[in-house]
Formats: structure tokens, C-alpha cells, sequence
């Protein structure tokens, strides 16, 4: 099967799988609109027999039964809308069927079988298609028209963005690498983060872009008077998700094509990381992102490496690491993650007070003044608590350069790579 067929069959497969969506959600609004004109009438009723009842206040029982007969109308309108809807995007699963089963009818599940059928039928077809892929990174990038490597600047991202720019310039593709970085606030951010990924992204001399929501992370929380937790990862999805979501449109339009162009979206995710991580596809679409003018693929280019594996190609190629990891602390970005555990959190508060940052003090004034902890287990006051004794009884925290390697592969890895960058400066 050739590429143009494979990224064919995707486009069917997704639009497979929007036209079923679009008819769950008319369902859903059909039901919704059918109980709703229920209890519309119940209430319509009940001013009836009120009306009957209740002659002194007649022109108060008026109005609200006059309120009570439009409520009805409006009911039924919206159920009616709901229930044509309905109908139309049955028609338009089965057409979107139709169209993939000319091509492959057997694997992608048989015109007009049930739904949950015929998901599997596709998921399987596309999981097949997209093993293909993986299984030839030079042709997936040279397919792609652009190729956007979202990077936090850290450990995982600089891996990531190094082993695509190896397939892209063994493509003789290049050009089309991007990297985009969310900035979600400098207070909430380690110092240089910003500055670190646009360094990554010039040694390759790369297009460097940042997107930025109009609130940051401290804002957002401040004006939900909520922390976010694993369940509700809302810093992710409006700092992160929604604002990369913004830049594909742009890529689109500076692009120009005519036809539908194919986006790369490459994530430095692994599935070690996290159970809810490891359920994820290497390669997948991204029907969020999706539209008729772009077809989004998420990669996760380093997807099965250890941590070990990734600080061995950080040494092995001597990329720049931000020196936040020499303390130890595993993750970068957020200063103090919501998804990050104690231990680490009273390193993050010890390290800012080495080197004079406000942040615990901020994060604590905004934790009192929402009344919310910061985790459900804990408060950052509790957090602070701990850190203020460590740091009596161990003395403040210190590092050295090279500390991370040190950790993880020994002291001559550490002194290699030191000298490489020495050399390399
Ligand atoms: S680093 Fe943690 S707190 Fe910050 S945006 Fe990511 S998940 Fe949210």
C-alpha cells in the first residue's frame, strides 16, 4: 500500500469516526430534549389544574402558564432539530462506512453493522496503518507538510527534538520541523526554561515559536479557586493543549495548500512515566485537532525510553539540560507540579530558596487565600513545613553540574559529557 492510499485510508477512518461521534451527541441531545419537554409538560399541567384552582390570582397563573406553553414550544422545537440531526448524521456514518469499505471492507468492519463493530473495525485498520508508519520514521516525516515538536526544554523534549531532526535531515526535511514551546507563566516556571528550548531548537537552526494563553498557570487557578489534580488536568489542556490547537491553524494557513495538509504533532511523552501514559499510541490521530483542511498525527517519537535510555542519548550526543535536574528533581516545567510528590515538591521549595525565587511564598499566599490544597493528600504549607526542617538539619542543597548523568549512568558519563559541552562552548 503506498503512502497517498495509507493517508487516504486514515482520512476515512477519521472521518469514520467523527460521523459517529456527531450522531452520539445528536442522540444525546434528543434524549435531552425529549426529558426536558417531559417535565415542560408536567410543569404546563400542573399551572393548568392551577389555573382551575385558583381564580383570585388568575392573571399571575396566566403568565406562568403562558411561560409554561412556550417552554413546551421550545422543547419540541429543539427535540424535533435534534431528532432531523439525528437522522442526517446516521446518514453520514453510513456514507463515511460506505467510503471506507470500497477500500478495505472486511478489516474495517462491514457496512451497517453495529456501531461498537465497526469502531473496532477501524481501530484496527488504523492501527495497522500507523504500525506501518512507525515502522518507516523516514517516510512519515517526508509525508508530513509540517512537523511540530512541542517541547517543554525538558530532558524528554531535547531526546525527542534530537531524534526527529535526525530523521527529518536524513529526509531531507528539515525545513519543515517547528518547535513550539507553551509558556505558562515565568512565575510558575523554572528560570531560562523559555530560553533553554529556544537554544535546543537554534543548534539545529530551527523556526522557534511560543504560544502563550491569556492566563497563566497561577491565573487560571486563582480564578477557578481550584489547583488542578491528575483528573483534572486543566493546566495541561488550556496552557498547553488548546494553545498548540491555535497554532496548528496558523501552520495551515502559511502553508497554503489546496488539499488537506498532514501534520506531525510529535510529543516527548513515555509510557514509563505514568500508567494513564502507557495506555497511549506511539502514533495516532488526533481527532480533537483533526479538520477537513488538516490531518493531525501525534507521535511520541521516545515513547518506550527508559529514563536511564534518555539521559544516555542526552550524554551520547551532549544535549543542553537544564541544571534543574542536577538537583534531582525529576520533571521540569512547573516549578511545583500538581502531579509531582512530596519528596520532590520540598526539593523544588529548598532549591528556590538557594536561589532566591518567591514562588513557595506566592503559591502559599495563593493557597490561603482559595482555601484549596494544592493536593488532596497534602498542602504546600505542609510541604514548606518539611523543607524549612530539612534545611535545618541538612544545610541548603547543593549540586553539581553533571549531577543527573552522575546519578543515572556514573561519574566518567558525567565527565564526558562535561568535557563534550566544554569543548563544544
Ligand atoms: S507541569 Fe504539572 S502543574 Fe505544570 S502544567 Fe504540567 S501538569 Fe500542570
Amino acid at each position: 500500500m503506498d503512502i497517498t492510499t495509507r493517508l487516504h485510508l486514515l482520512e476515512l477512518i477519521r472521518l469514520g469516526e467523527a460521523a459517529d461521534a456527531a450522531h452520539r451527541s445528536a442522540g444525546n441531545a434528543v434524549r435531552k430534549a425529549t426529558a426536558e419537554r417531559r417535565r415542560a409538560l408536567a410543569e404546563l399541567r400542573r399551572r393548568r389544574r392551577q389555573l382551575d384552582d385558583d381564580a383570585a390570582e388568575r392573571t399571575d397563573t396566566e403568565r406562568a402558564l403562558r411561560d409554561a406553553e412556550d417552554a413546551v414550544e421550545q422543547c419540541e422545537r429543539r427535540r424535533s432539530a435534534g431528532a432531523a440531526k439525528w437522522q442526517r448524521t446516521f446518514t453520514g456514518t453510513r456514507r463515511a462506512d460506505a467510503r471506507l469499505g470500497e477500500q478495505v471492507a472486511c478489516r474495517a468492519g462491514r457496512h451497517g453493522s453495529a456501531e461498537p463493530r465497526r469502531r473496532a473495525g477501524r481501530a484496527r485498520l488504523a492501527a495497522d496503518i500507523l504500525g506501518e508508519f512507525l515502522a518507516m520514521p523516514l517516510e512519515l516525516v517526508e509525508t508530513a507538510h509540517a512537523i511540530l515538536v512541542q517541547s517543554s526544554a525538558g530532558k524528554d523534549s531535547v531526546v525527542m527534538l534530537h531524534r526527529v531532526v535526525q530523521w527529518a535531515k536524513a529526509a531531507g526535511c528539515l525545513d519543515k520541523v517547528v518547535v513550539v514551546h507553551a509558556d505558562i507563566g515565568e512565575e510558575a516556571e523554572w528560570p531560562g526554561v523559555r530560553e533553554l528550548a529556544q537554544q535546543q531548537a537554534e543548534r539545529y537552526g530551527l523556526r522557534f515559536v511560543v504560544v502563550k494563553a491569556d492566563i497563566g498557570f497561577l491565573g487560571m487557578v486563582e480564578r477557578r479557586g481550584l489547583w488542578p489534580d491528575a483528573q483534572n488536568r486543566l493546566c495541561t489542556s488550556t496552557l498547553k493543549r488548546d494553545e498548540a490547537a491555535k497554532f496548528f491553524t496558523q501552520i495551515v494557513d502559511e502553508l497554503g495548500l489546496s488539499e488537506q495538509a498532514v501534520i506531525l504533532n510529535c510529543l516527548g511523552i513515555r509510557a514509563a512515566e505514568s500508567p494513564s501514559r502507557r495506555k497511549k499510541h506511539e502514533l495516532a490521530i488526533d481527532h480533537r485537532a483533526s479538520n477537513g483542511r488538516r490531518l493531525v498525527l501525534t507521535w511520541h517519537p521516545v515513547f518506550h525510553l527508559s529514563e536511564t535510555e534518555i539521559w544516555q542519548e542526552i550524554t551520547d550526543a551532549a544535549l543542553a539540560y537544564h541544571p534543574v535536574y542536577d538537583t534531582l528533581i525529576p520533571r521540569l516545567s512547573c516549578i511545583f507540579c500538581v502531579l509531582a510528590g512530596f519528596d520532590v515538591l520540598v526539593r523544588a521549595v529548598r532549591l528556590c530558596w538557594v536561589l532566591g525565587l518567591p514562588t513557595p511564598q506566592t503559591y502559599l499566599d495563593l493557597e490561603s487565600r482559595i482555601g484549596h490544597r494544592f493536593k488532596d493528600k497534602f498542602s504546600l504549607a505542609e510541604v514548606v513545613e518539611e523543607a524549612a526542617r530539612r534545611e535545618q538539619a541538612e544545610g541548603p542543597l547543593i549540586w553539581r553540574r553533571g549531577d543527573a548523568i552522575r546519578h543515572y549512568l556514573g561519574d566518567d558519563a558525567a565527565t564526558a559529557y562535561l568535557t563534550h559541552l566544554a569543548l563544544a562552548a
